[in-house]
């Protein structure tokens, strides 16, 4: 069953869908969970081993001996860091495994969640869902940006092109693969700064969560 205040947020890299859905559960009282950093801590757990982040077996293991302080670490971002998650996240084991996980903390006291298949897999009832998403050069534009914000000096065009080769992966998995829930609104942010996302999201989620 999925509790009354529950807000899947979903969409690719970058799109500001982050920034929006920790606004969101601030304003909302509601707590806020990134999905993606499960998957960045099962990828890191597989690279830690010496391991390969396709491997199905070793990964499924490393995503049921999750830990609470596997998703403080420090080393979660970045290139590989980006590719290890999204490897491991088409594994059918590794979803199984996190599955629950999302369940619990949704049920738990309602929750502002970001990923790519909470509006799809995890909550398919979830009573308000968005769709954040922009063009894949504004998308690129702003990763760069913010590496560029933390020292990190790496070429547009490169950037871009791992944004791209991660949305095809995240797009194309047989399992949960990334795509608008039919009942989800859209958000295109390619236009749109950061506050006015969040005053339609705000005024959409309210609608939906009848307050
Ligand atoms: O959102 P973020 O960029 O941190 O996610 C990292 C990767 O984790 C994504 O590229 C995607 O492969 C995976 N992911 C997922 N399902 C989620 C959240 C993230 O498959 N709900």
């Amino acid at each position: 069953m999925t509790p009354s205040r529950v807000v899947a947020v979903d969409g690719p890299a970058a799109a500001g869908k982050g920034t929006l859905a920790r606004r969101l559960a601030a304003e909302l009282g509601l707590p806020y969970l990134d999905t993606g950093l499960l998957y960045r801590a099962v990828g890191r757990r597989v690279l830690d081993r010496g391991a390969d982040p396709r491997d199905a077996d070793i990964a499924a293991a490393e995503a049921r001996a999750l830990t609470a302080a596997d998703l403080d670490r420090t080393d979660l971002r970045g290139p590989e860091a980006d590719m290890a998650a999204s490897a491991v996240a088409v594994l059918p084991g590794v979803r199984a495994a996190l599955l629950d996980w999302q369940r619990d903390f949704g049920r738990r006291h309602g929750a502002v969640m970001d990923g790519r298949d909470i509006g799809t897999v995890i909550f398919p009832d979830a009573p308000a869902k968005l769709f954040v998403t922009a063009s894949p050069e504004a998308r690129a534009r702003r990763r760069w940006l913010e590496l560029q914000g933390r020292g990190v000096e790496r070429p547009l065009a490169e950037v871009e092109a791992e944004m791209r080769a991660r949305d095809a992966q995240d797009a194309s998995r047989s399992t949960a693969p990334m795509k608008p829930a039919a009942d989800a609104v859209v958000l295109d942010t390619t236009d749109l700064d950061a506050e006015h996302a969040f005053r339609v999201a705000l005024d959409l989620v309210r609608r939906r969560l009848g307050g």
